[in-house]
Order: structure tokens, then C-alpha cells, then sequence
């Protein structure tokens, strides 16, 4: 039977760890770090998303803040919310929650935010310095499927990893990570032609694809770490990850489950991207 990865553990760990920088950015300037996110709309998974957010930032001693905006907010609104973010000194770092409704452009909102203080690692700029290997914040889910898989004791080295998933948020960042810390990447999609096959000649298989049970067991091989960053709700209201887990940590040798593995290590690297601005700020 797998090792299960706790993801909620690991979480844990990181913010406490975040916390002596935490201290050191107020000692510096008499206020801590600042994190800020817009709610454009009523979407219910985006209001508990967010509400993880602030309480996971508020519980390290955060500056938190919540901007909550009608579905019915116009683009130029918007604009000038980010604008405003932009240019205020309490908030180090700030995402605006997607999806957002009908009509607002997503592209345009996420190139306006300043990259230095994008929570999220999404704006291009960061995206680029991914690709080039420079730092700067990481996306955050993709940085915590890379914890998740560093906490199971996995060296990457040499290894093969799949990942199921191309999309700009976590399949491709993630494919990107694994990359730069020299795994041989296999990166899968909707077009992929044998899937399970791909699939079983990985060591260590990331699956974010929002197709539950998509994974089965006898696609991983002996040994392989599993990844789930998938989350579906089903009819009876309970979040399904991407691999049928049952099956697979019969044979994998760890993996996470859904829910308590890849999303609280995503907001974590969320608390970590905003109290790294905030340090980088504070530095000048
Ligand atoms: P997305 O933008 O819809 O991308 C899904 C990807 O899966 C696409 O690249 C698609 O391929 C691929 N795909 C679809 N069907 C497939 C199949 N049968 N075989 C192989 N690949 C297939 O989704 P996303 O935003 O990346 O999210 C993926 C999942 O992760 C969702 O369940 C989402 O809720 C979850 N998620 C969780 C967290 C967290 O913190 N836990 C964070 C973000 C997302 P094509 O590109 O060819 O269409």
C-alpha cells in the first residue's frame, strides 16, 4: 500500500516556515506582509477558494484583503482595481480568482498586473522567467505538486515524469518545474494516442485533467509517485481527483489524495509567492 502524502501536513510546515520571514518584514517597516484578492462574481467553489485564502493568510499573521466585485463589473472597473492594487504599499502581492464571468477579458487581466506582485506566478513575464529559469513566483499549484513530490523522498534526477494536462495553470508550469530539476517530461493531452501506455513508463505521473477516475491502477508502474491534482465535484456534492485512488495505492509507492493533497499545498505556495514580494519589497 502507497504512502499517502498530506498534503494538509506539508502545508502546515510551509507557512510556519514562512514565518520568521513574516517577522522580519514587519520589524523592517512596521507592517506585515499584504495579500489581496478580487472576487469578481457569485461562483461558489471561487467564494471557498477565497475564503481559504484569507484564512490561511490571517492565521500566519498576513495582511488580507478581500475585494469583492458583482458579476456585473465592467472591464475598465476592473482595470482600475488592479491599477489601484498596483500602486498601493500594504499589498505585496495580489491574484485576481478565476474564472471570472462572462465577458471579462482574462488575458488582459492578467497582463495588467504588476509582475512583481503577482501571487499567482501566472503573468507571462513570470512564465518567461520559468522558461528561462530565472527566478521569480512560481505557479502556485505547480509548485506544490514539485513539494508534494520532493515530501514523498522522490529524486528527480533522471526520472521519467508524466504529466496529464498542457493547460497555462498547472500542466505546462508544472511540466516546466519538473524540467528544470531534470526529470524527462512526457507532457499528455486530449490528443495524446495511448495514454495508459505513456502513463506506465512513468516514475512519477501528475494528473490535471478534471476527469475523474481517469488514472486507473494498472497504468501506474511499481513504485511510481502519484500526483492528483484533479478536482471534480461529483453529483452527491464530494471532490473526485483524476486517478481511481484505490487501485492506484495499491500499487504506487505514495500519492495524495482529494481532498488534502495538491490544493492546500497550492495555497501555501500562494502565502510563500506573496511573502517573498513582500521580503523583495522590503529589501528596495
Ligand atoms: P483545463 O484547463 O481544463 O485543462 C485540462 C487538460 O486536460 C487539457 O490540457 C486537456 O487537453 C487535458 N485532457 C482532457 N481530457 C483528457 C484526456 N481524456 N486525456 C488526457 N488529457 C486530457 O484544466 P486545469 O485548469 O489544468 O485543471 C485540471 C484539473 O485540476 C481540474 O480538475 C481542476 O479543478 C484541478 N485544479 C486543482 C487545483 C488545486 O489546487 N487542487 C488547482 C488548479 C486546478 P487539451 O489541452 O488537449 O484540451
Amino acid at each position: 500500500m502507497a504512502k499517502i502524502i498530506d498534503g494538509k501536513s506539508l502545508a502546515a510546515r510551509v507557512r510556519e516556515g514562512l514565518k520568521a520571514d513574516i517577522e522580519k518584514v514587519k520589524a523592517a517597516r512596521g507592517r506585515p506582509p499584504g495579500l489581496a484578492v478580487v472576487l469578481v462574481g457569485d461562483d461558489p467553489a471561487s467564494a471557498v477558494y477565497v475564503r481559504n485564502k484569507e484564512t490561511a493568510a490571517n492565521g500566519i499573521g498576513m495582511f488580507s484583503e478581500v475585494i469583492r466585485r458583482p458579476a456585473s463589473t465592467t472591464q475598465s472597473e476592473l482595470m482600475e482595481i488592479i491599477g489601484q492594487l498596483n500602486r498601493r504599499a500594504d499589498v505585496d502581492g495580489y491574484l485576481v480568482q478565476l474564472p471570472l464571468p462572462k465577458g471579462l477579458d482574462v488575458a488582459a487581466v492578467t497582463n495588467a498586473i504588476d509582475a512583481d506582485k503577482d501571487a499567482d506566478g501566472l503573468h507571462p513575464l513570470n512564465l518567461g522567467r520559468l522558461v528561462t529559469g530565472e527566478p521569480g513566483p512560481r505557479p502556485c499549484t505547480a509548485a506544490g505538486c514539485l513539494a508534494l513530490i520532493d515530501d514523498a523522498g522522490l529524486k528527480l534526477e533522471g526520472k521519467h515524469a508524466v504529466v496529464i494536462g498542457r493547460s497555462t495553470i498547472v500542466g505546462k508550469p508544472t511540466a516546466l518545474m519538473l524540467l528544470e530539476r531534470n526529470a524527462t517530461v512526457t507532457l499528455c493531452h486530449s490528443r495524446t494516442r495511448d495514454l495508459a501506455a505513456e502513463v506506465r513508463r512513468a516514475d512519477v505521473i501528475v494528473a490535471a485533467v478534471g476527469k475523474p477516475g481517469l488514472v486507473k491502477g494498472d497504468w501506474v508502474k511499481p513504485g511510481a509517485v502519484v500526483i492528483d491534482v484533479g478536482t471534480t465535484r461529483d453529483e452527491a456534492g464530494k471532490l473526485r481527483g483524476d486517478v481511481d485512488f484505490e487501485s492506484a495505492a495499491a500499487i504506487a509507492s505514495a500519492i495524495t489524495p482529494v481532498p488534502g493533497g495538491v490544493g492546500p499545498m497550492t495555497i501555501a505556495m500562494l502565502l510563500t509567492n506573496a511573502v517573498h514580494a513582500a521580503v523583495l519589497r522590503t529589501r528596495g
